[in-house]
This record gives structure tokens, C-alpha cells and sequence, in this order.
């Protein structure tokens, strides 16, 4: 998808795949598109259409989002059932998919490497892979586990060396260092 800076770019994308630019798609569609790749849902986006002041219906949403994917300008993602998300991003990628916060990130394609693919079932044919990786919140405890294994090791033996004796051998190698110069200016 090229990039929608202005209203000038969004009809004409609009208008590529054959949607007229209506006032509502016109005003749905910059905030969808306005801001880059991003993920949305049907309920997310209502908000911000009420947020920004625009007379909209949540099914008026729902239609203009269908209207939009159905038109190849958004990508319809279902995760858990009923939560749809919809991707601004239409081609093939993965994504992370943050459980509990119903989040997406995507995984750019070159991140992540498939090893064996299945044979789809006879008579089919295989359309696109998308892989979800589905994340949780790590626990405190368990962040509080892993910083203590992070610690830094206590201190090699050779630290613990009599700094007396430090002294002693530097020294020496010093007095040897005068010795060899004194030599060498001979
Ligand atoms: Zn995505």
C-alpha cells in the first residue's frame, strides 16, 4: 500500500479499487490510513471516530471496514473467535499477538524462517502461511528470577591478589623497564 498523506492520497487510493470517496470513507479512511501501518479493531476505531468528532455509527464502521477489505485496501485478521482486527499492512506477514491485551505487532517475513510446510489436503492449494505467536506478560516473579541469573559473577580469584604484593611487582617490572632504557641510551 503506498503511503496516505494527504486526503489527495487517499482518493486516490480509494478510487484505484473502485470505492467512491464518500464524506465517511473519506473520514474513516484517513484515520486508518493516515497514521501507516497499524492494526485496528471495529470497536478501536469507532472510538476514535467519536474521539475526532465524527458523527459515525458503529455499524456504519463495520460496513466501511468490510467495504475496505473486501476492496483489497485492508486485511481482516480473526484471532480467539470474535476479535477481528483489521491490517492496513496487506501483504503477507507475521505476527505477535499479545494475549490478554489483544495487541499485534508485526514480524517482518525475513525474521522468521518456516521449516517443513505441510501438503495441503488433495485439491488444495496453499494461499498464504501467516504465523501467529502468541505472547503473554511474563510474571514479576519470573522477571525477578531471570535479573538474579543476570547478576554479574562475584569477583575471579585474582582480584583477591595482596595488593602489597601488587606493589611489589610493579614496582620491580618498573625498576627493570629503567634498567633496559638505561642500557639502551648506553
Ligand atoms: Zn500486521
Amino acid at each position: 500500500m503506498k503511503s496516505v498523506n494527504s486526503s489527495a492520497d487517499l482518493e486516490a487510493l480509494l478510487r484505484s479499487v473502485g470505492l467512491r470517496p464518500t464524506p465517511q470513507r473519506m473520514a474513516l479512511g484517513w484515520l486508518l490510513f493516515g497514521k501507516g501501518k497499524r492494526h485496528t479493531t471495529a470497536e478501536k476505531l469507532h472510538l476514535e471516530a467519536t474521539v475526532a468528532g465524527l458523527p459515525v455509527s458503529k455499524a456504519t464502521v463495520y460496513n466501511t471496514l468490510n467495504q475496505f477489505t473486501d476492496a483489497g485496501v485492508l486485511r481482516q485478521l480473526a484471532f480467539d473467535g470474535s476479535k477481528s482486527f483489521f491490517d492496513t499492512n496487506t501483504s503477507t506477514h507475521h505476527h505477535f499477538f499479545i494475549e490478554g491485551e489483544n495487541v499485534l505487532i508485526d514480524i517482518a517475513n525475513d525474521d522468521l524462517a518456516l521449516g517443513r510446510i505441510p501438503a495441503p489436503p488433495e485439491g488444495y492449494e496453499i494461499t498464504r502461511i501467516e504465523v501467529v505467536i502468541r505472547l503473554r506478560k511474563r510474571t514479576l516473579l519470573q522477571r525477578i528470577r531471570t535479573s538474579d541469573q543476570a547478576q554479574p559473577k562475584p569477583f575471579p580469584a585474582a582480584r583477591h591478589r595482596n595488593p602489597r604484593l601488587e606493589f611489589i611487582r610493579s614496582s620491580q617490572s618498573s625498576g627493570l623497564a629503567q634498567a633496559q632504557n638505561a642500557k639502551n641510551s648506553r
